[in-house]
């Protein structure tokens, strides 16, 4: 599998993938100034013209437009902020804030191709998607791209693990997209129901994305159950960003798109190893948000990976800016938590902690009640079920605390999570 890209750009030489990357940059700024009226208008404010911007440095001209404000955006000028640069959407997926976004570009499945190529993916496998394929993009995304590929897909969508091991017993099912807790789940299942997971089925290659995977379980897929496993580093408004070859060295950046690491505050580009803002400027032609803050602290490496590949690597998430945490695969928001506590006049003060449990996140709604009389299972079932309904997300518990347990102005969100 080594010396074994999926295209030639993968190889190129420093020199030309600095011409490269600058020629297409140049190229998606004067398109979007033309056709993305909310670009435009960022532009002029700043009074920065197209023919300013020639190269990847020159991206510091232009103000970064942050996650944090894209909703508001979407608000003032519904439903896509002014960001898209067709006639009319195709589709409208509905990502957590709520964030619309319109369809994939062409080249982000150019994107997930390579992450699945690298992985070791290959025409005449069968895989299973286990993402959603409701509201927001990742099955659809994954399953154009196994298209793309000349991979067979069954659009599994998330839970019900007896079923999709009938599926990858009885397709002889060879590849896996989702998130690896959702693997492990599904492998520790076929376990309980008697079944020897590397002998009984044909599983060989998994593809993460959307949850951090902890080297304990990559260990343990690689070495108990004979899989090539790799991840990639991504968000709702852009998919795929970075994606591991098999050296596990730090994740490509791929020639589709420009990485920036910045500093938050003076949106300046930092150096290798330095830790700042990944802003993501994607060759879309659809939606181009560029110069987009992900919020998302990380580095990247210079050096070559032994696999050939010439791109730069990300060293993966290192932090939020904000407040934010991602829990199975989902950002939840401070913002979205202030909703949710607000229908309940109940709950004096509260704190969602996100922790790891053998190696699944879980999500805690820590409460102090104004009154201690009031139907406690009641109340914390209707939580529940709100903050499922807002966030998007399943909450594993609520725990009643003492008052005064939470400390005056404390976070909304903690993240207690470590990964070893
Ligand atoms: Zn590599």
């Amino acid at each position: 599998m080594e010396n074994d890209y999926y295209d030639a750009k993968e190889t190129m030489s420093v020199k030309e993938r600095e011409l490269y990357l600058n020629k297409r940059l140049k190229d998606t700024v004067a398109y979007a100034y033309q056709n993305a009226p909310a670009f435009k208008e960022k532009m002029d404010r700043a009074s920065v013209t197209p023919d300013q911007i020639n190269t990847v440095k020159d991206l510091e001209k232009i103000p970064i437009t942050r996650k944090d404000d894209f909703s508001e955006y979407q608000k003032a000028n519904p439903p896509l902020g002014g960001f898209l640069a067709v006639p009319k959407p195709k589709t409208i997926f509905v990502s957590p804030g709520p964030i619309y976004e319109p369809e994939d570009y062409d080249e982000q499945f150019e994107i997930c191709a390579k992450a699945l190529y690298a992985t070791g993916f290959r025409p005449g496998d069968i895989a299973i998607i286990t993402f959603s394929f409701h509201m927001v993009p990742a099955g659809i995304r994954m399953a154009e791209t196994l298209t793309r590929l000349g991979i067979t897909w069954v659009p599994m969508g998330v839970g019900n693990t007896e079923i999709q091991l009938e599926v990858l017993r009885d397709l002889k099912v060879t590849c896996y997209v989702g998130t690896p807790s959702f693997l492990g789940l599904i492998i520790k299942r076929a376990e309980e129901l008697g079944y020897d997971f590397r002998r009984d089925f044909h599983l060989k290659h998994a593809w993460f994305i959307a949850e951090m995977l902890s080297p304990s379980l990559r260990q343990s897929f690689e070495q108990d159950y004979g899989l090539s496993v790799a991840q990639g580093y991504g968000t709702a408004e852009h998919g795929t960003l970075a994606y591991e070859c098999l050296q596990k060295s730090g994740m490509h950046i791929p020639e589709e798109l420009i990485v920036e690491i910045v500093d938050p505050q003076t949106g300046r580009q930092l150096g290798p190893g330095e830790v700042g803002e990944v802003i993501v400027t994607p060759f879309n032609e659809i939606f181009p948000l560029i110069r987009y803050g992900t919020g998302d602290l990380s580095s990247y490496i210079t050096e070559p990976c032994p696999c050939g590949r010439t791109s730069y690597r990300l060293t993966g998430v290192l932090g939020r800016v904000g407040e934010e945490v991602k829990a199975r695969g989902m950002f939840i928001h401070p913002r979205q938590l202030q909703e949710v506590m607000s229908r309940f006049d109940q709950i004096s003060r509260f704190q969602v902690v996100v922790s790891l449990h053998d190696n699944a996140d879980v999500i805690t709604i820590n409460i102090e009640l104004k009154d201690d009389t009031i139907d406690k299972k009641q109340l914390s079932s209707s939580l529940m079920k709100d903050f499922q309904n807002l966030c998007r997300v399943r909450p594993d518990k609520v725990e009643i605390i003492a008052r005064g347990t939470i400390p005056e102005g404390s976070k909304a969100i903690l993240d207690q999570r470590v990964w070893k």
